[in-house]
């Protein structure tokens, strides 16, 4: 851009001298011409002067030989006016030659001649007047006039032949510098063209580049304002994305965590459509768990061999459905004509499920594929929510192994403790009872030594599930310990407690045991019921009086019911009868 200046201004320069340069010469050439026509026009004028001078001395002869032979005065008129005539041309043409010291010597040596030779021609006048025609013919005839006058005549002659050999020279010469002035004005005129040429490329060429430079300053604006918006698009997806983990961090369970993902999705990907299909437990299928901005995905379950991102275990794309392969879990709805993304959801070496993306039409009806950062943030999102999914998946897990009885699927001691006292707590502030029933299976020793500790185990299972199935979904069925079982019946008084347990009894002395193909034949169990607040008002007091009651059960020939019949005692004044009781 300033190199170009810099050229501009040099050749504006280059043809400004060149301009100045040109005027000089052509004002010299010119000059010149001027000078050398002047000098043409002088040798014309003298030539022109010398044939004027020849004609006046003829005219003075003629004049006086009219005057010889008539003696008439009126034949003198051209001889009179022929002698100032000739001496005015002899002075001019003496000016004229001034220059040339040969013609100048033969004029100044002319000029007497001439003045000699109108002497002559003033005697012979002289003589007519006085003596007559015969006595001046006599003088003419006698001839020193014709030598004078022949020599006039050749002086004149040698002045003319010089004078024309002058004139060729100054011709030549002011035609060569007519030439000259006509090549250099030609020349300079050319370099001006070009050089003007020169300088017109370059601001046209400048002009160009500025326009050039705009068109890219624009270009480069559009870029730079592109980015800035993708800039701004990607931190809020990293916004949406931290702020979706947070969510998924604080679920407590995965039906949660699909409804924080529902909501997030929207926000994550605003011009798709998304599904989150979670494998089944069984991993036999998959089934839909979340979805967002109208998904069409049609399926609501499929195999996991008809999707090729968990096939392949990584993000498949499909931009245009005749050129790349379509997942059959896609391909069977026949609608699915748009660009579509399947990322699996992978965590610790485990695929939990899938993010299915479907790219909705734009205004103008055209759904656009998708681009590298967008299959980045799927693929980002999708380890995000598997990330979150195995943990609440290993939370639940934990929890379980923490709280339940791993050969009953029952609440453990340490639950039954612990959702006790805070029921306990709750059912106090509110003013309603609570039963306890404490459970023991009959003669179990027995049982287990006739068919075996695992056949005992098998039992236990399924009385496990008995008590499961006959409590309410707000009680809490435990396995105390051994063959003994604890049932909490929150907000359930003495009679339901009691009706409750003689259920249980009912239902588990109707079980038929079944192990290995043998008939085991049936259990019945012994049961003690305590009631809060009548029997009871804290935890270990409430249990120690169920025990007892279930002890007074045994006592009584088991398979049996006995409610506590024990006042409310402070927990200080009883004492623990678990060991003396002894089973
Ligand atoms: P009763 O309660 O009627 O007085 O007689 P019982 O035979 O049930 O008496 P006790 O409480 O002394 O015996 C309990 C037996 O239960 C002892 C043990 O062999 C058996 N038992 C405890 N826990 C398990 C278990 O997890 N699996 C099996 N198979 N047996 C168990
Ligand atoms: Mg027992
Ligand atoms: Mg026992």
């Amino acid at each position: 851009m300033e190199a170009s200046t810099t050229r501009i201004a040099s050749g504006f320069v280059a043809a400004f001298a060149l301009l100045a340069l040109n005027a000089a010469v052509s004002y010299t050439t010119l000059g010149n011409l001027v000078a050398a026509n002047h000098l043409v026009a002088s040798s014309e004028q003298s030539l022109r002067l010398l044939g004027e001078l020849r004609s006046s001395l003829v005219d003075a002869e003629t004049g006086q030989r009219g005057f010889v032979i008539t003696g008439d005065e009126r034949y003198l008129d051209p001889y009179l006016n022929a002698r100032p005539v000739a001496t005015a041309k002899i002075k001019e043409l003496t000016r004229l030659t001034t220059d040339d010291t040969e013609r100048n010597a033969r004029l100044t040596a002319l000029e007497p001649l001439i003045a000699k030779r109108f002497d002559q021609l003033n005697e012979v006048i002289a003589v007519r007047r006085e003596r007559g025609m015969t006595a001046a013919s006599a003088i003419v005839q006698e001839g020193p006039g014709k030598v004078l006058m022949d020599r006039i005549r050749h002086i004149v002659s040698e002045i003319q032949s010089r004078e024309e050999v002058v004139l060729a020279t100054r011709s030549a010469e002011a035609e060569f510098n007519a030439y000259i002035t006509t090549v250099t004005f030609a020349v300079a005129t050319f370099l001006n063209v070009c050089l003007l040429g020169g300088i017109c490329f370059l601001v046209m060429r400048g002009t160009l580049v500025r326009r050039k430079n705009t068109a890219a300053e624009r270009d480069f604006n559009a870029k730079l304002a592109a980015s800035l918006a993708e800039v701004r698009e990607r931190n809020q997806e990293v916004t949406h994305m931290s702020q979706m983990s947070g969510f998924l961090q604080t679920c407590a369970s995965s039906e949660e965590a699909c409804t924080a993902i529902a909501r997030f999705g929207p926000q994550l990907f605003p011009h798709e459509a998304g599904t989150i299909f979670m494998f089944h437990a069984s991993r036999n299928y998959l089934e839909l768990a979340a979805s967002w901005g109208g998904a069409d995905t049609a399926e609501d379950m499929f195999q996991p061999s008809e999707c090729w991102a968990l096939r392949r275990g990584r993000l498949h794309t499909v931009a245009e459905h005749d050129h790349s392969i379509v997942c059959a879990h896609v391909a069977r709805h026949g609608k699915m004509t748009e660009p579509y993304l399947c990322a699996p959801m992978m965590a610790q070496g485990e695929t939990l499920g899938m993010l299915y993306l479907q790219a909705k039409p734009s205004a103008e009806g055209v759904a656009a594929p998708f681009s590298e950062s967008k299959q980045q943030l799927a693929t980002a999102v999708a380890e995000q929510i598997a990330l979150a999914l195995s943990n609440l998946k290993l939370r639940e897990t934990l929890r379980q192994q923490s709280v339940r009885d791993p050969l009953t699927g029952l609440f453990n001691r340490r639950f039954l403790e612990e959702v006790l006292d805070r029921e306990l707590a709750r059912l106090e502030r509110k003013n309603l009872p609570l039963s306890l029933i404490m459970i023991d299976v009959d003669n179990f020793k027995s049982f287990n030594d006739t068919f075996g500790h695992e056949a005992g185990d098998a039992v236990l299972r399924d009385l496990g599930g008995v008590l499961q199935r006959h409590v309410r979904g707000s009680d809490i069925a435990c396995r105390y310990g051994g063959e003994e079982f604890t049932i909490v019946l929150p907000e359930a008084n003495v009679e339901i407690g009691r009706q409750r347990a003689e259920m249980l009894r009912e239902a588990a002395r109707e079980l038929r045991l079944v192990h290995d193909g043998k008939s085991l034949g049936a259990v019945t169990l012994s049961l003690g019921v305590a009631c809060f607040p009548e029997h009871g008002r804290r935890r270990e007091h409430l249990l120690q009086v169920a025990d007892a009651a279930l002890y007074e059960a045994k006592n009584g020939g088991r398979n049996r019911v006995v409610v506590s019949n024990v006042k409310t005692l402070p927990v200080a004044e009883s004492q623990p009868q678990r060991d003396q009781r002894g089973h």
